[in-house]
């Protein structure tokens, strides 16, 4: 090709939302031979909704939604948002918390009237241990898909809720067409292992749970060393992964630093514009040789 044929390449796939920027990054992208993707906002929605809630002991459903939104108040995670929607839509009064903490890829932690209470993944909890009625309930909720956060009060559970997240209605034959071009997709997410697992097995793809932002960063190292990788986030706990693989690709509903740093975008979300883009920069590769 060209030069002025590859620049009318790039401005065509711009057009449909496949945003690659420059040279240099279109030549990265020809190489890629695997793909990580992390889950939320990236093959699902990001936009999770309350399905369950469940209490321990005496407190109404309504009121352990109050202390859960009230905790989660001023946190940009995508369940942060959905557990404060969900309060907002029944019309419920939060109780005034102070010292708001966030724990990146755990949850958050708030106190309200002196007391701490914790909002966290089930299986990231440090010092407590959940008993087996509950253990197997939220195991059955998580094998789901659903993404499960318990609420404590200084160390007492006061009960769970789950929420689930709907995949990107493409992001099935994305996958596919990847594996088409010989491209081998892997889920990185902070998410638990059995809610990852069914949405793995739904999209045929590998995965890894339970990772911390650090350890999506270590995943991509190990990863890129074997063969030139791709990532794709939405920058919310990825962005760092982005960065560590041979090229980044941040989604258009991502975080603007996400788009800002990235080597590429998905303007339009469009997760199916991945094969093209990687087509695209294979056959120019080509024709450059
Ligand atoms: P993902 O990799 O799916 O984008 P994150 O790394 O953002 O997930 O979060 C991993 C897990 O940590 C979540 O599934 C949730 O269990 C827990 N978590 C993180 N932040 C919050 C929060 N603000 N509220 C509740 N749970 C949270
Ligand atoms: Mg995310």
């Amino acid at each position: 090709s060209t030069p002025a044929a590859i620049t009318s390449g790039l401005a065509a796939a711009a057009r449909r939302g496949a945003l690659i920027k420059g040279g240099a990054a279109l030549e990265r992208l020809g190489k890629i031979q695997h793909i990580a993707f992390d889950k939320t906002g990236t093959l699902t929605a990001g936009k999770p909704q309350v399905t369950t809630i469940e209490v321990n002991g005496e407190l109404s459903e309504n009121d352990l939604l109050a202390l859960a939104a009230a905790v989660e108040l001023g946190s940009s995670h995508p369940l942060a948002q959905a557990i404060v929607r969900e309060a907002q839509n029944r019309n419920l009064e939060l109780p005034d918390t102070t010292a708001h903490r966030a724990l990146a890829g755990i949850g958050v932690e708030a106190t309200i009237n002196g007391e701490t209470l914790l909002l966290s993944a089930p299986g990231k909890l440090a010092n407590t241990v959940l008993d087996a009625a509950w253990q197997q309930r939220i195991t059955q909720l998580e094998a789901e898909g659903q993404t499960v956060v318990a609420l404590l009060q200084q160390g007492q559970l006061l009960g769970v809720l789950a929420l689930r997240d709907t995949l990107r209605s493409d992001a099935k034959t994305a996958v596919a067409a990847l594996h088409n071009l010989g491209v081998q997709s892997v889920m990185l997410t902070g998410d638990n292992p059995r809610a990852a697992a069914a949405i793995a097995q739904e999209l045929g793809m590998d995965y890894r749970a339970s990772l911390l932002p650090a350890d999506k960063v270590s995943a991509v190292n190990e990863l890129n060393a074997r063969a030139p990788l791709a990532m794709v986030g939405d920058g919310i706990n990825d962005a760092p992964a982005m960065k560590a693989a041979t090229i980044g690709i941040a989604m258009g509903s991502g975080t603007d630093v996400a788009l800002e740093t990235a080597d590429a975008a998905l303007t339009h979300n469009r997760l199916t514009e991945l094969a093209n883009m990687i087509g695209l920069a294979r056959a120019t590769h080509n024709n450059i040789r």
